[in-house]
C-alpha cells in the first residue's frame, strides 16, 4: 500500500493507542496533524484527531477503514499544544486520544462546531442623520458610527463606547439607521493601553520585579515566596504590563479555583484595558469556545483560566504565571490525572519562556526545586500594606471541657475584636453539624453502609449524610444495635458553631461558608461580596475561606481544629494542614491593625506546629522536608499508583497480585514495589478499594519500562474485572 496514504488517528477512549486509518486520495492534501476528522468506529462514526501519516500498519489492508471526512481546514491544537498534549499523555500514562479530547473546549468534541469565529456587528445604513435632530442621543450615536472607517461596527465596541443604550438602539434598527448583522470576527483585538497605575511599587517589589524582567524571553522558573499580602500579584502585573508592551504577546495565568478568578478579572480589568480570556468550567460552552477559539488566534492575549487552560492554544505565549502553587486543585483527580504546574513548566521549556510561581506557602517539591537549583528563589517578606503579618497564639484544649468548641481564651479575643467594629473568622474544615452519631449504651457510631465511614449530621435538612458518597439516611431515634435511645452527636462542624455563636454572641450577625451555602451558581460571589462589605460580623467556613480572598475589616482568625492534620495516615497532611494554617491566618490584619490568629489543639507541644507558630513556614518546611528526606518520601523520590476498585474486594487483590508479580520481573530494580495497599477507607460507594505504590528515585525515568508495565496488565483478564487507573506523582495517599 502507498506509504502516504496511512494515517494514525488519536480517538477519545481510555485505550492507550491510536488508531490506523487510510486516507482516501481526495483528503490527503487537506490533512494537517491536529486536524478533527470523522472517522468510522465499529458501527459508530466518531471524530478523532489526525495525529500523522504512518508508512506501515499492523492491520491487515483490506481490514483498514477509510476517513471519512475533515472537519477542519486549521487545525485546532498547533504544533506546540500537540507536542505538549503528546508529552503530558506519555509522562502520565494516559491515552493521547482522551487526554486531546479532554484539552477540547466541549464544544468542539461532541459535534461538528464550526471553528469559524462569527461575531455580531452593527451594519450602518447611510442616511441622513439630520432626519434625527429631535432624537439627541440617537443621533450621537449614529454620527458617531458614520465617523468610523468601516460599515460594520462590533457590537460590543458601540456598547463600550455608549454604555446603557439598549432603547436608543432599538428605535435606531427601527428606523433602518442600523442593521444587526453577524459575520466573521475581526482579527485584532483592543489595543492594549495600561489603563491607570493602582499603586507604587515598593521598593522590595521593585526589586522583585526587576529581577524578574531581566529573565524575560527564556525559559526559567521563578518561585516568588511573598507573605499573604506581600502585593504578588501587583508583581505580576508590572511583569505583564513589561511582556504586553511588546504588540502581539500573550500571557498565561493560571488559578487554583473558580472562585477567585472574578476578583483577579476584575482586578486585571482595573489596571489594563485589554480584554481578558477566562477559562474555566463554569463559563457557558459557547463563550468557552469563542473564547478558546480568540486566545488560539492571537486575539485574546490576557488569559486566566483554572488547569485545563495550561492546555490553550497560544501562539504568542511569552510567560506563565501560576498563582498559589501549591493548591491542590492544580492536580486534577480523576481521568487524565496531570498536575497543571508541572505541565506548565513543561510548556515554558518547550516554548523557552519564563514561569512564575507564586505562594505564601510553597509546595515541598517547590522548595526542593529551588535547593536543587532549578528554580530561582525570589521573596517578599512584608506586607504591601505596612500592616504586620497577624500575631499567632496557640490555645491548649486540654484545658477546656471535653465538649468546648471555642476555647474561653478565644471567645474573649472575639469579644474584643467584635467590639471595635472588626469581623472575625472561624475556621473549620468540616461541614455539616456532627461528624459522628455515637450510642453511649454500646458503642454502635452510624456509618455509611456503602462507605468505610461515619455520618455526618446536617441540621439544615434534620438528617444524616455521607460525605464520600452523598447517601442520605433518617436520624435514627434508637440505636441500631442495642435499641438504647442514648444516642449523642459527637464532634462539631460548622453548623454546630452557628448554634453556639447564637448562645454566646447573641447579638452578633453570621454566616456561614461552606459548601453546603455556596452550592447555588453566583452564591459563593454573593457571600464574598457581604462579607467584603461586612455585613456580617462573624464568618464560619471551610477551607473555601482560605483562598486568596483579601477581607480588610477581619482582624481575628480562630482556627478550631489543627489536630486533624497532624495525626492522618498521609504523609501529605501536615504540609496541607500548614498552608491551609497559613493562607487562613493570611486572611487577618490585611490593613492598618495588626491580626490575630487563635490556633485551637490538643497538641501545643508537637515540634512541627510549634515551628510553624512561633517561627515561620520556612522553618517549618525546611524541618518537615528533613523528614522526608529520612524515609525517601516525595519529593526526595517519585511515586506512581496503581489504583483498583470493585465491589469484589478479591477480584482487587488478585488483579494488584498479578500487576505486582509483572512489575517484579519488568521492572528495574531501581523501582521499588509497596503493596497491594489498604487505604483507611477501604470501601467507598460500595466499592473495595486498594493500590500498588511505585517508588522511583528520579522524575519520568523508567517511564518506557512502566509504559510496558501498563501495556501488559491491561491486558490481563483480571484487569477486566476491576476499574483500575494509573496516577503518577499522586497527591493522595490512596
Ligand atoms: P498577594 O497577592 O501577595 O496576596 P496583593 O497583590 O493582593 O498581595 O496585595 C495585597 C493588597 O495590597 C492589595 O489590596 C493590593 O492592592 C495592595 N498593594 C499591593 N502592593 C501595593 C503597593 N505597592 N502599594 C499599595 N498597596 C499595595
Ligand atoms: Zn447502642
Ligand atoms: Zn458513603
Amino acid at each position: 500500500m502507498c506509504a502516504s496514504k496511512l494515517a494514525q488517528i488519536a480517538l477519545d477512549n481510555p485505550l492507550r493507542t491510536l488508531f490506523d486509518y487510510s486516507v482516501p486520495g481526495d483528503l490527503v492534501s487537506a490533512l494537517q496533524p491536529g486536524c478533527r476528522v470523522w472517522v468510522p468506529f465499529g458501527k459508530r462514526r466518531v471524530i478523532g484527531i489526525f495525529i500523522g501519516m504512518i508508512d506501515h500498519s499492523e492491520v491487515d489492508a483490506d481490514r483498514l477503514k477509510n476517513i471519512q471526512q475533515v472537519i477542519d481546514e486549521k487545525p485546532v491544537f498547533d504544533p506546540a499544544v500537540m507536542a505538549l498534549l503528546t508529552w503530558a499523555a506519555y509522562y502520565y500514562h494516559y491515552s493521547l486520544g482522551a487526554a486531546l479530547f479532554t484539552a477540547l473546549p466541549p464544544a468542539l468534541r461532541k459535534a461538528t462546531a464550526s471553528t469559524q469565529l462569527t461575531q455580531q456587528y452593527w451594519l450602518i445604513n447611510q442616511l441622513p442623520s439630520e432626519a434625527l435632530q429631535r432624537a439627541p442621543k440617537q443621533q450621537a450615536i449614529y454620527t458617531w458610527c458614520k465617523q468610523q472607517a468601516h460599515d460594520l461596527i462590533p457590537v460590543a465596541q458601540l456598547q463600550q463606547q455608549f454604555p446603557n443604550s439598549r432603547a436608543t438602539l432599538k428605535a435606531l434598527v427601527e428606523k433602518g439607521y442600523l442593521v444587526p448583522h453577524e459575520a466573521a470576527a475581526q482579527t485584532q483585538s483592543r489595543p492594549l493601553l495600561i489603563k491607570h497605575q493602582t499603586v507604587t511599587l515598593s521598593d522590595a517589589q521593585q526589586d522583585v520585579s526587576q529581577q524578574l524582567l531581566e529573565r524575560l524571553g527564556q525559559f526559567n522558573t521563578t518561585l516568588l515566596e511573598g507573605v499573604t499580602g506581600s502585593g504578588k500579584t501587583e508583581v505580576y502585573f508590572s511583569v505583564i504590563e513589561q511582556v504586553i508592551h511588546d504588540s502581539a504577546s500573550q500571557v498565561l495565568i493560571l488559578v487554583p479555583e473558580i472562585g477567585l478568578t472574578p476578583q483577579l478579572v476584575a482586578r486585571i480589568e482595573n489596571h489594563f484595558t485589554a480584554e481578558i480570556g477566562v477559562l474555566h468550567s463554569n463559563v457557558s460552552e459557547k463563550q468557552r469556545l469563542s473564547t478558546w477559539l480568540r486566545i488560539s488566534q492571537g486575539d485574546i492575549r490576557i488569559v486566566i483560566g483554572t488547569r485545563l487552560a495550561v492546555f490553550t492554544p497560544m501562539p504568542e505565549l511569552k510567560l506563565i504565571i501560576i498563582d498559589e502553587e501549591h493548591d491542590a486543585s492544580f492536580k486534577q483527580q480523576e481521568g487524565f490525572m496531570y498536575h497543571a504546574r508541572d505541565v506548565a513548566i513543561y510548556r515554558a521549556k518547550q516554548s523557552n519562556i519564563p514561569v512564575i510561581l507564586g505562594s505564601a506557602t510553597p509546595s515541598f517539591e517547590s522548595l526542593n526545586n529551588v535547593s536543587a537549583k532549578k528554580y530561582h528563589h525570589l521573596q517578599l517578606a512584608q506586607r504591601a500594606h505596612s500592616s504586620q503579618l497577624p500575631l499567632i497564639h496557640t490555645c491548649d484544649m486540654r484545658n477546656e471541657s471535653a465538649s468546648a468548641i471555642l476555647s474561653s481564651t478565644l471567645m474573649d479575643a472575639m469579644q474584643q475584636h467584635l467590639a471595635q467594629g472588626k469581623q472575625v473568622i472561624l475556621f473549620l474544615n468540616r461541614r455539616g453539624y456532627a461528624p459522628a452519631l455515637f450510642c453511649y449504651d454500646c458503642g454502635w457510631i452510624a456509618q455509611c453502609p456503602r462507605c468505610d465511614a461515619n455520618m455526618t449530621y446536617h441540621a439544615t435538612h434534620d438528617c444524616m449524610y455521607c460525605h464520600h458518597c452523598d447517601k442520605q439516611m433518617d436520624k435514627p431515634d434508637n440505636c441500631v444495635s442495642c435499641q438504647s435511645d442514648n444516642l449523642i452527636l459527637m464532634g462539631h462542624g460548622t453548623q454546630r458553631i452557628e448554634e453556639v455563636l447564637k448562645q454566646k454572641f447573641p447579638t452578633s450577625s453570621y454566616v456561614r461558608l461552606d459548601r453546603d451555602s455556596t452550592r447555588q451558581k453566583g452564591s459563593m460571589e454573593r457571600l464574598l461580596q457581604d462579607i467584603h462589605a461586612h455585613r456580617y460580623q462573624i464568618v464560619i467556613g471551610t477551607q473555601l475561606l482560605s483562598k486568596g480572598h483579601d477581607f480588610p475589616d477581619v482582624s481575628l482568625v480562630g482556627i478550631l481544629d489543627i489536630d486533624h492534620g497532624i495525626y492522618s495516615a498521609d504523609f501529605r497532611a501536615m504540609e496541607r494542614s500548614a498552608q491551609l494554617l497559613i493562607q487562613v491566618a493570611g486572611r487577618a490584619g490585611r490593613r492598618q491593625i495588626r491580626g490575630e490568629v487563635y490556633v485551637q489543639t490538643h497538641n501545643p507541644h508537637h515540634p512541627l506546629l510549634n515551628t510553624l507558630i512561633n517561627e515561620n513556614y520556612a522553618n517549618f518546611a525546611q524541618q518537615a522536608l528533613k523528614a522526608r528526606a529520612e524515609y525517601q518520601l516525595p519529593p526526595y523520590t517519585h511515586h506512581v499508583s496503581l489504583r483498583a476498585r470493585a465491589t469484589d474486594q478479591a477480584k482487587v487483590q488478585h488483579f494488584l497480585d498479578q500487576a505486582k508479580s509483572i512489575g517484579r520481573e519488568i521492572l528495574s530494580d531501581q523501582i521499588s514495589i509497596q503493596g497491594p495497599i489498604i487505604p483507611i477507607m477501604e470501601k467507598r460507594a460500595g466499592q473495595y478499594r486498594a493500590f500498588i505504590l511505585l517508588t522511583r528515585p528520579h522524575r519520568g525515568i523508567y517511564s518506557d519500562q512502566i509504559q510496558l508495565w501498563i501495556h501488559k496488565i491491561s491486558t490481563l483478564r483480571a484487569a477486566r474485572r476491576v476499574h483500575w487507573t494509573v496516577d503518577v506523582d499522586p497527591i493522595d495517599a490512596y
